[in-house]
């Protein structure tokens, strides 16, 4: 077993979106910071303990997913009909290998049947598979199935209604993108992203990316975003980086938004930091691609970039204390 000099990594997100101090109570603060630094802790243990990137981004967005607080798994928003459509993607870096579903309703964690996807494909299988489809081949290779009901909370369903209530024509909840880059976003709990994610650099030197949601809140049924879709809301190559992201799921795939730093660092020698940042503050927004990403580079090099008020992060290096940010005035991993 090799073990690379630099020390192993870990990135998570939990959307993006307009967060600022005056919109979260300190309880919730507390909360949010608290479930990030959990999930933060465990994940470095495990990437101290010499486990695959692959494993680690997994299990990382697995626990993201059975917290409530963010957009995936149990908390997922509602679509128009009042229902949960998720969508989830796992890749690893050392062969491109990659597994993705969409579109479930019953499996209690999608990121869970990516994986499975994943593994199957390395035999030559598919690696995207939707709806009733790949809810039984992911109960076939033994994911735990619950009753739709599962992922109801009052919280989202709360939002559902409003945003039925307040606008019918906004089908997601991004109407601040629709303002003038100048005007504030208004602080609104309805206008945030939170589709959760995993970027890791385990100790062999290997990359990985997982990213999973529930969408956007009140979505047509049937729409799919970016988040189960290979390089563009999921991307993992050794040879570059790792990336997930959350945001307004149609720019983030028309901009091919993963891959495309991907390819700022492979094709133009962007340092991460510089591919990254390009992608989401140049490159998205004039698509309408509101929302941010999360990436680690094959250096272990972090960039946590995104161009709303706040995005849910955190990274952890083995043998350093981990850090969790939500606002955009919190220092990054890169200064
Ligand atoms: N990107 C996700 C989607 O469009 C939403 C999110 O990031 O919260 O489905």
């Amino acid at each position: 077993m090799s073990f690379s000099t630099t020390p192993a990594v870990i990135a998570i997100h939990g959307g993006a979106g307009t967060l600022s101090r005056a919109s979260i109570s300190p309880e919730q603060q507390a909360r949010y910071r608290a479930a990030l630094d959990e999930i933060l802790r465990s994940a470095q243990a495990s990437l101290a303990d010499g486990a695959a990137a692959i494993d680690v981004v997994t299990e990382a967005v697995r626990q993201l997913e059975e917290c409530p607080l963010f957009n995936a798994g149990r908390g997922a928003v509602y679509t128009a009909d009042a229902r949960h459509e998720l969508d989830a993607c796992v890749m690893r870096g050392s062969d491109l290998a990659a597994g993705a579903v969409a579109g479930v309703r019953t499996l209690r964690n999608p990121i869970l049947a990516a994986r499975a996807v994943m593994e199957a494909g390395e035999a030559g299988g598919p690696v995207l598979l939707i709806g009733d489809g790949a809810e039984r081949f992911a109960a076939e290779h033994g994911c735990e199935t619950v009753a739709p009901e599962w992922f109801d909370t009052p919280e989202r369903l709360a939002q559902l209604h409003a945003m039925q209530a307040t606008d019918s024509t906004a089908l997601d909840h991004d109407g601040a993108s629709q303002l003038a880059p100048t005007v504030p976003a208004p602080l609104d709990e309805r206008d945030k992203f939170g589709t959760v994610g995993a970027v890791a650099l385990d100790a062999h030197g290997h990359l990985a990316a997982a990213t999973s949601t529930g969408g956007m809140t009140n979505k047509r049924p049937g729409r799919v975003g970016d988040s189960p879709l290979v390089g563009a809301g999921c991307y993992a190559n050794d040879r570059t980086v790792a990336v997930s992201c959350t945001g307004v799921g149609e720019a983030f795939m028309r901009g091919l938004a993963a891959y495309d730093v991907s390819a700022l660092v492979e094709y133009v020698g962007l340092p991460l930091r510089f591919a990254a940042k390009r992608v989401v503050m140049d490159k998205l927004p004039p698509l309408g691609g509101r929302g941010g990403l999360i990436a680690v580079d094959a250096r272990g090099n972090v960039a946590l970039p995104f161009n709303t008020e706040g995005m849910y992060r955190g990274w952890a290096r083995v043998g350093e204390a981990p850090v969790s940010a939500i606002y955009a005035d919190e220092a990054g991993p890169e200064q």
